[in-house]
């Protein structure tokens, strides 16, 4: 959040005051800033230093192609867990031979597409998955490079919606059984076998998981090679918590430094999203009434549910912020809830804060799957979204129009 600082008394985007943007672009916006996004990836480049990487940043995190475009820039690779992903890379500059491509449920087209552009690693989930890649691999005359993606069972103590590395999860496949998919991968000639890998859930903040996990994955590599199999990238999906409220969190240099020390000269995959675009935006919305009923005040805004869903599914914090704080405003104890029509539809609880009708809220560190897991519920058009740099901003998606929201449906004949 360094790059988002009270400046006179506003918040400002790097340099940028957030209420200029909201009079030029109008509310509710998704504002970022590049030198945050920019500084994130940096730190895993810094970590990594010459031990040769690829950083892959998730793309569902934020798919905006504007995010996309600067981590291309970079030179980063990407995680992608369906082929419309894949084409928005394409489409944002990057490179798709630094691409990843996980996810369960690939399809018969999805595989045949990313063979034919030519990615980097098809992290397989089943042995189902495997079967269809051999095949497509085949009847295309095509090797396809694969890893396995395997799940180490370790509990990555997050919220349960987002933990992935218990046995208990759809995602991967157990070590034992992947041994044995590693020995089936080996034997066909479609398949070139390249990794290792594992992503054992989001919002992770103590380093202790990672590393039973990276122990588990590396006992098993040196199985592999007892076995004749060479692995030659060990990819340790993403996951690294953020700050989102004084949130003691892993440390990434010193984490990745701690990778480095134990796996010799394998090559060393991360598949970082939260951890480089979260802290980079925040979604400024309008207070429009002021509400206090007798036990409960609320600030109704213009933003919703279907802008920010992460407080509504996951309980999620968000800091709550005046952009500029007027002189006539109420100091109450408030709910901030959209005009959703859902009780769920809000943004934040029992925040203590002085506001008056008219005034912007900025939740804070919403750059990470926020937008992205945006709807049109209620027929509500998605905010726009800004990119931000030193003094310079320009609109990277467009505020959605109503007559947009239903072009393609039909109203019957008869
Ligand atoms: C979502 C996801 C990530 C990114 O996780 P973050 O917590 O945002 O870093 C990485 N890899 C896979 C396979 C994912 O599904």
């Amino acid at each position: 959040m360094k790059n988002f600082p009270f400046i006179n008394g506003i918040l400002h985007a790097e340099s940028v005051a957030v209420t200029d943007l909201m009079e030029h672009y109008g509310s509710p916006l998704y504002i970022y800033s590049r030198a945050e996004i920019e500084s994130n990836w940096q730190q895993y480049k810094q970590a990594f230093s010459e031990h040769p990487h690829l950083i892959c940043y998730s793309v569902k995190s934020n798919s905006n192609l504007a995010v996309l475009n600067i981590l291309a820039k970079l030179g980063s690779g990407f995680d992608v867990v369906s082929i419309g992903e894949l084409h928005r890379v394409i489409s944002a500059g990057g490179d798709p031979a630094r691409c990843v491509f996980s996810g369960v449920g690939k399809t018969v087209s999805e595989v045949q597409e990313a063979l034919g552009i030519g990615i980097y690693c098809f992290n397989i989930e089943s042995e189902s998955e495997l079967d269809r890649v051999i095949s497509v691999a085949e009847s295309m005359g095509v090797t396809a490079p694969i890893s396995i993606r395997v799940n180490p069972d370790v509990d990555a103590k997050t919220h349960p919606y987002i933990s992935t590395g218990l046995k208990e999860n759809k995602f991967g496949v157990d070590i034992e059984s992947a041994l044995d998919l590693y020995s089936k991968a080996e034997k066909s000639s479609s398949l070139k076998v390249c990794g290792v890998d594992y992503h054992i859930g989001s919002q992770i903040t103590e380093v202790s998981p990672f590393m039973d996990a990276l122990d588990k994955a590396l006992d098993m590599i040196r199985q592999l090679a007892s076995e004749g199999i060479k692995i030659e990238h060990l990819d340790i999906g993403g996951g690294i918590g953020i700050d989102y409220d004084n949130t003691q969190t892993i440390d990434i240099s010193s984490y990745i430094k701690d990778v480095i020390n134990r796996v010799d000269g394998l090559e060393i995959i991360v598949e970082p999203g939260r951890s480089i675009v979260g802290s980079a935006g925040i979604f400024v919305t309008k207070v429009e009434y002021l509400k206090q009923n007798s036990n409960k005040s609320f600030v109704i805004v213009d933003g919703a549910m279907n802008d920010l869903l992460r407080p509504s599914l996951y309980n999620a914090h968000h800091n709550a912020i005046v952009v500029h704080e007027s002189e006539n405003g109420i100091s109450e104890t408030w709910d901030i809830v959209g005009p959703v029509c859902e009780t769920g539809d809000f943004l934040a609880k029992d925040r203590y804060m002085t506001i008056a009708e008219g005034d912007y809220i900025a939740l804070t560190s919403v750059g990470a799957y926020s937008f992205s897991m945006s709807s049109n519920y209620n027929t509500r058009p998605r905010a726009a979204e800004v990119m931000v740099w030193e003094n310079n901003h320009t609109i990277v998606r467009e505020r959605e129009t109503i007559a947009e929201l239903y072009k393609n449906e039909k109203v019957l004949n008869d």
